[in-house]
C-alpha cells in the first residue's frame, strides 16, 4: 500500500506548485510511512528528491530536499509518493519516485500496487541486460516501459499500452516525462485513483481526501484500465486500454486503508464502515451482559458507531489514542509494530470502575499485535468481560496485490480456519476475550449498498481474496 499524487499547474497562475505537491503528498501519509518522495519538472529542468520517513521529515522547510524542489524555475508538473514497502525493503533506494534518463528525456515514475510475477519478469529483463538498482516493483515497471518505448514511434504511450495489456499487476500509476504526465490504473480497478481540479490546475491522487485537503474539486475516478495523458495545459486525452471482465477493487481499502473521509469509486468509506458495524451486530449480537461499547481508535470508530446504533448500547471511550504515532499495521517490522501498539494506546484510568463488561469494536485484525496487547491491558485495568467485534471478515490469506502480509502463517486468524471459516471461539480463547465476532464476507458485500438503495460498487466487483481465497484476477490477462 502506498500513496500517489500528481499535479499539473495548467492555467493556474498564482499556485505555488511545490507547496501544492507537498500538501497533497502529506494527505496520503496514512498510506505509507517508510519513505516519501517528490519530483518536479519544467520546460528546462527536472528534480527528484526522496528520503526515509514521513513527508514532513524528508521535506521540512529546513531540509535541502525541499529547497531543491522549490529551486526548479517555472515548474509545470509535480508528483509525490508515500511508501509502505511490499517489494523491497525500506531503504531509500527502494523509495519512489524512481527516475531514468531515456532517449525521450527524464522520466519519473511512481505507483501503488504490486506485480505477482515480479521475480520472473525481473529475471527475464536481467537476461536481456536490464540493470536494477532496487528490489522495488515500481522500478521494474519504469525499466519495462523504458525498454519497450525505446525506438518505438509512439514511445511512452505505446509502452504503457503494452504493459497494461501484457503484465498482470495492480497499480495506480503516474509517469512524469518532460512535457507530459501519464496516469493509469490497472484493468481490475484494484487500487484507487481519482482526479480533481483547483483553479485551473489538475490533480491526481490515491484518495479523494487529498483533494479535500488541498481545496480541490473532485472531478471523477480514473477508470479501471484507463490511461490519461496530460500536458502542462491539462488533460489532453484518455482512453480505456484494457478492462477486465470482472473488476476486483480492494475490499480492504474500504475496511482499513482509505481514510473515512474518502470516497473510492463512488462509495463513501465512512458510511460503509458504519453499515459494517450495524450489520455485524445483527450477525453476531452482543450478549445481554455487555454494558457499553468502545472503539479501538481511530480505525475502529465508525464500526463501533454502527455497533452502538444497532445494539442501542452506549458508547464509552476506554482507549486514548496517541495521534503522533503512525498506523500500527503499516510499520515495516514486528518489533516496530509491537512498540507502536504499546505507545499508541493507553487505557483511560477508572474506565471499568462503573461498568466492567464491554464490547470492543475494531475494523480488522491482521497480525493480532494490537488486539493482544489491548486485551491484556483491559484485563489488568479491571475489565471482567471483553466481547470483541471486527467490522471485516477474518484476514486469512496472503495478498498478492500490494499489501504486505507475506507470511500467511503470521496472520492471526489463519490457524483457526476450519472449512474456510474462522473458528471464532478458538480465536477468542487465543486472544483472551470472552467472545469474538467477525463480519461475514456476504455481510460485507451487502454493506456496499448505500442507504439510498444504490450500489456504486457491485458486490461481484470487489476482491475478497484475503478473506475467502477467491482468485482476484481472471485466469488470463483480460486483453490476451
Ligand atoms: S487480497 Fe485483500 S488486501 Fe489484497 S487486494 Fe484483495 S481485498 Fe485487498
Amino acid at each position: 500500500m502506498c500513496g500517489v499524487t500528481g499535479a499539473i499547474k495548467g492555467e493556474s497562475t498564482d499556485l505555488h506548485l511545490p507547496s501544492l505537491g507537498l500538501t497533497a503528498t502529506e494527505g496520503t501519509q496514512h498510506r505509507g510511512e517508510e519513505n516519501s518522495g517528490m519530483a518536479v519538472s519544467s520546460d528546462t529542468d527536472f528534480c527528484m528528491r526522496k528520503g526515509t520517513g514521513w513527508v514532513s521529515e524528508t521535506f521540512s522547510r529546513e531540509r535541502p530536499e525541499w529547497h531543491d524542489i522549490c529551486a526548479v524555475e517555472n515548474p509545470q508538473m509535480i508528483m509525490g509518493h508515500t511508501r509502505y514497502s511490499t517489494a523491497g525493503g525500506s531503504d531509500v533506494v527502494n523509495a519512489q519516485p524512481h527516475t531514468i534518463r531515456t532517449h525521450h528525456g527524464h522520466w519519473a515514475f511512481e505507483s501503488n500496487g504490486d506485480i505477482p510475477g515480479y521475480q520472473t519478469i525481473r529475471s527475464q529483463m536481467k537476461s536481456r541486460g536490464v540493470k536494477f538498482d532496487s528490489q522495488n516493483d515500481a522500478e521494474l515497471i519504469l525499466l519495462w516501459l523504458a525498454e519497450h518505448a525505446d525506438g518505438h514511434p509512439k514511445g511512452i504511450e505505446a509502452a504503457i499500452r503494452a504493459f497494461m495489456e501484457q503484465v498482470q499487476a495492480t497499480y495506480s500509476a503516474i509517469l512524469m516525462a518532460r512535457d507530459r504526465m501519464f496516469v493509469f490504473r490497472d484493468p481490475w480497478g484494484n487500487r484507487p485513483l481519482c482526479i480533481g481540479t483547483l483553479d485551473g490546475a489538475t490533480i491526481f491522487a490515491s484518495e479523494t481526501c487529498v483533494l479535500t485537503r488541498v481545496g480541490a474539486e473532485f472531478v471523477r475516478d480514473v477508470k479501471p484500465g484507463e490511461l490519461i495523458i496530460a500536458s502542462p495545459d491539462g488533460i489532453q486525452e484518455s482512453s480505456i486500454i484494457c478492462r477486465a471482465d470482472k473488476l476486483s477493487r480492494c475490499l480492504f481499502e474500504y475496511f482499513y486503508f482509505s481514510r473515512p473521509d474518502s470516497t473510492f469509486d463512488g462509495l463513501p468509506i465512512g458510511s460503509f464502515r458504519v453499515r459494517c458495524g450495524h450489520r455485524l451486530e445483527e450477525e453476531k449480537p452482543f450478549p445481554d451482559s455487555v454494558q457499553f461499547v468502545s472503539s479501538v481508535p481511530k480505525s475502529g470508530d465508525l464500526v463501533t458507531e454502527g455497533l452502538a446504533l444497532a445494539s442501542s448500547l452506549p458508547e464509552h471511550q476506554v482507549w486514548l489514542h496517541d495521534p503522533y504515532k503512525g498506523r500500527t499495521f503499516i510499520q515495516p517490522d514486528q518489533v516496530l509494530r509491537e512498540d507502536g501498539a504499546r505507545v499508541k494506546y493507553s487505557l483511560i484510568p477508572e474506565s471499568f470502575d462503573q461498568w466492567d463488561c464491554y464490547g470492543q469494536g475494531d475494523d480488522s485484525i491482521v497480525r493480532g499485535t494490537t488486539q493482544r496487547r489491548l486485551v491484556r491491558v483491559a484485563r489488568d485495568g479491571g475489565a471482567k468481560e471483553i466481547h470483541l467485534r471486527i467490522g471485516s471478515p477474518g484476514y486469512i490469506n496472503h495478498c498478492q496485490m500490494g499489501i504486505d502480509t507475506p507470511e500467511t502463517h503470521k496472520l492471526f486468524a489463519k490457524p483457526f480456519v476450519k472449512d474456510g471459516q474462522v473458528d471464532e471461539e478458538a480465536a477468542a480463547r487465543e486472544l483472551g476475550t470472552d467472545s469474538l465476532g467477525y463480519l461475514s464476507v456476504e455481510g460485507a458485500k451487502a454493506c456496499l449498498q448505500k442507504a439510498d438503495g444504490s450500489w456504486p460498487v457491485k458486490p461481484e466487483d470487489v476482491c475478497t481474496h484475503c478473506f475467502d481465497g477467491r482468485d482476484p484476477f481472471c485466469d488470463v490477462c483480460p486483453c490476451s
